[in-house]
């Protein structure tokens, strides 16, 4: 049995995971679940996923070795190359995953909140892809400092709803996508980001993103002669593309190590709590209050974590630890002129904790797996900003 099998019945990891959502809502969590699990288990459905994911999305992903930033280190660094996939990351993986069931459940119909747009513009690709309608919720705020992916999602055919309530941000983004799911149920499924939400959301995106983890456990015995990397690393926002990254390796003797920005560090500085549906680590003040999460990368943004990930560290199966401003900007250039690749920000956290730990809490001769999870271009503007003329 592994370690990273599915949940229990009521969709726990754990004491973390659950299923938080309005009695009106739990029919389609319940109808999900049982989609999910019967397509999950049909070649048909799988064989179709994997096709798409192959001829459109470009997979398999490859796993490079970095040699010239490998030999600055004295240890071994390999990347799996999810910059590589179609629209840029591993969120492809999840949408495609999430559309396919949306057509299998009848429904024509997805909806999805974004914060910096990337989420949106994955669904907006798959919408597309499979001729469903999408809408997409996201705070006026956003809409304003996102506006080319706003234009993105509208040239992929759906359509915008900039939210005017609360804070104007992601929050009140979920909240607006969750009351319009509850109105359209019948028609609609809400396609969620990441390792969060009600089960089987959790779950089910770790599945869609477990082909990336699979994918780097076979590619990385190769070349590593039929050994596995000591360490596995990956960014954790949500969790999705590490959730997906250690669901490879958890049950080998890779040591995994999940890397949170240190201003959105939800399991090394939150407390459990209940919110968007599931129990998880949460950044939250003494009275509760949902506390906001401040990062250079607007995709690790968010004062929560996936549940599994809540589970994972209570186990002590994976480590977390966190990465400052500083040493991303730094990682990000490191990288991008040793070796012509360059990062997103998230990404670039995984990156900062090998290049600070090297040599320290990962002895030298190491051999360090870390997950590219999306290419930079999309953080250009924001990192020419912060270096100004440093670079
Ligand atoms: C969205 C995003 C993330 C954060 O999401 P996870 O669910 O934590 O993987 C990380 N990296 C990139 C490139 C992203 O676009």
């Amino acid at each position: 049995m592994s370690i990273m099998g599915p949940p229990s019945a009521s969709g726990r990891f754990g004491e973390y995971g659950g299923r938080f959502v309005p009695e009106s809502l739990i029919p389609a969590c319940f109808e999900l679940e049982a989609v999910f699990n019967e397509a999950w288990g049909d070649p048909e459905f799988v064989g179709e996923y994997r096709r798409i994911l192959t001829e459109y999305g470009g997979r398999p992903t490859p796993v490079t070795e970095l040699r010239r930033f490998s030999q600055k280190l004295g240890i071994r660094v390999f990347l799996k190359r999810e910059d590589l996939a179609h629209t840029g990351s591993h969120k492809i993986n999840n949408v495609i995953g999430q559309a396919l069931l949306t057509r299998r459940m009848g429904k024509t119909r997805l909806i999805a909140e974004t914060g910096a747009g990337q989420h949106g513009v994955a669904t907006a690709t798959a919408a597309a892809l499979l001729g469903l309608e999408c809408v997409v919720y996201m705070g006026e705020v956003d809409v304003a400092r996102q506006a080319l992916n706003v234009f993105r999602m509208k040239l992929l055919g759906a359509s915008v709803i900039s939210v005017v309530s609360g804070s104007r941000t992601l929050k009140d983004a979920i909240n607006e996508a969750m009351r319009e799911w509850v109105a359209s149920v019948d028609s609609t499924h809400y396609c969620i980001g990441s390792v969060m939400g009600p089960h089987p959301y959790p779950y089910m995106v770790r599945e869609f993103q477990r082909i990336v983890g699979d994918e780097a456990l076979v590619q990385s015995k190769e070349i590593l002669g039929g050994k596995v990397p000591d360490y596995v690393v990956a960014c954790v926002g949500g969790g999705s593309n590490a959730a997906g990254t250690f669901a490879g390796f958890v049950d080998t003797t890779a040591k995994l190590v999940g890397v949170e920005p240190e201003g959105g560090a939800a399991i090394n500085r939150g407390i459990p709590g209940v919110v968007h549906g599931m129990r998880s680590n949460l950044l939250q003040d003494d009275v509760g209050q949902v506390l906001e999460a401040h990062s250079i990368s607007a995709g690790l943004d968010y004062p929560g974590v996936g549940p599994e990930h809540s589970y994972l560290a209570s186990i002590g199966r994976a480590t977390y630890v966190t990465a400052n401003d500083d040493e991303v900007l730094n990682a990000l250039q490191v990288l991008s002129k040793l070796e012509g690749i360059i990062p997103a920000l998230e990404p670039a956290h995984a990156i900062a904790y090998v290049i600070r730990e090297a040599g320290k809490e990962i002895p030298l001769g190491s051999t360090a797996l870390v997950t590219m999870s999306g290419r930079g271009d999309k953080d250009a503007e924001s990192v020419a900003q912060l270096l100004g003329d440093d670079v």
